[in-house]
């Protein structure tokens, strides 16, 4: 990335030397990208991140499809980028819209979707992977029942690749897909998303006529050369591997399932290699994630924190988890430098950490 900062910091739309140096970079990165990704250039729009990426498959592939009609189906397990969009479309623009839920180990069974497509469905959008609990999704079957009845359809894969073994877009059935740099070891603010040829996707962001007019706004090289590079070391043969990785996911389970305190929360045959959660009793997520923190642990929550206030995880709660244990989820994600060593001490701590904050209740599942 560094010379795109420095000798090559051209403006890709710059008509002098610089500028046309920057552009070259800017269309092979397009190229080796689409390469990795077994689709053509003109499918890729770099974007600004997979929330960018999400907001406008629904926004702009729900326009699409308006000529079905008004009716969206999604799952109520997606990231917030896919149910807020989905959400201000119901609320404002006049669709409707459907929200399966999730069995109680976070999979959405694809039959609940496909029942829930109608004639007038403009789009269906369904996740690849659960960001908070791990969890697979079916998504390759739904994408296969939308093209059979000329529905457009979204996956926001960004948890995929890099975990899940990849043999291009195709994969996917799907018309759009989302995916971001920084999950697979990628610089952060910067994503791709795919719209499948010939449709013609309208921008989200206007002004001028970058992405061949389907993202407007000079381009973040530097990021898109990070991100080209991420996608070209570690997606194709994914980085996180199954064979290093689900070990320690097993090894963090038996710790768990020791606890009075602590449920695993996911699905142990359809998950992520790198993500293992679980949620607490008779505390709360922010208590916890400090008390991992003094330990060393750098650790997640489930829920939106601000200002030192959580809500209870969207996910869990969807799941059908008691709202007081959805406010105390725990999400460990590895990365492909996490050891064996790391997870022993993880394990060691575990007890000790929620002897200091987690208190018997009366109830099975109230918070102290
Ligand atoms: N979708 C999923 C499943 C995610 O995990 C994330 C990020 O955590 C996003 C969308 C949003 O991605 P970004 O942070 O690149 O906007």
């Amino acid at each position: 990335m560094l010379p795109f900062l420095g000798e090559i910091y051209g403006n890709p739309s710059s008509v002098h030397h610089v500028g046309q140096r920057a552009r070259a970079a800017l269309d092979d990165a397009r190229e080796r990208c689409a390469n990795v990704l077994r689709c053509k250039p003109s499918e890729i729009i770099f974007t600004s991140g997979a929330t960018e990426s999400c907001n406008q498959a629904i926004m702009c592939g729900a326009w699409l499809g308006r000529e079905k009609g008004r009716h969206l189906v999604t799952s109520a397990i997606e990231h917030h980028a896919v149910l807020h969009a989905c959400e201000y479309l119901a609320n404002n623009a006049g669709y409707e819209l459907s929200v399966i839920p999730p069995d109680s180990t976070g999979r959405v069974p694809a039959e609940a979707i496909c029942e829930a497509i109608r004639p007038d469905t403009a789009l269906v959008s369904l996740m690849a992977a659960n960001n908070e609990v791990g969890t697979l999704q079916p998504v390759s079957e739904v994408g296969e029942v939308c093209a059979n009845n000329g529905t457009l359809f979204h996956t926001d894969a960004v948890q995929a690749f890099g975990k899940l073994p990849f043999s291009g877009m195709d994969q996917f059935n799907a018309d759009f897909v989302s995916l971001c740099s920084h999950k697979l070891h990628g610089p952060k603010g910067v994503g791709v998303l795919f719209a499948r040829s010939p449709l013609q996707l309208p921008p989200l962001i206007y002004g001028g006529a970058h992405e061949n007019e389907r993202r407007a706004g000079t381009e973040n090289l530097p990021a898109i050369i990070g991100l080209t590079c991420a996608l070209e070391h570690f997606v194709s043969v994914p980085i996180f591997s199954a064979q290093k990785l689900s070990p320690l996911l097993r090894q963090m389970k038996v710790v768990v399932d020791r606890s009075e305190f602590a449920s695993f929360r996911g699905n142990s045959s359809f998950s992520l290699n790198n993500t293992f959660s679980f949620s607490l009793k008779g505390t709360d997520s922010i208590a916890a994630l400090s008390a991992f923190d003094l330990e060393g642990f750098c650790v997640s929550s489930g829920s939106a924190c601000s200002s030192g206030s959580v809500s209870p995880s969207h996910v869990l709660a969807a799941m059908g988890v008691d709202s007081t244990e959805a406010n105390a989820l725990i999400r460990v994600s590895m990365g492909r430098e996490t050891t064996k060593e790391e997870i022993d001490a993880f394990a060691d701590a575990f007890p000790r950490v929620l002897h200091q904050i987690c208190r018997p209740t009366t109830s099975p599942t109230a918070c102290e």
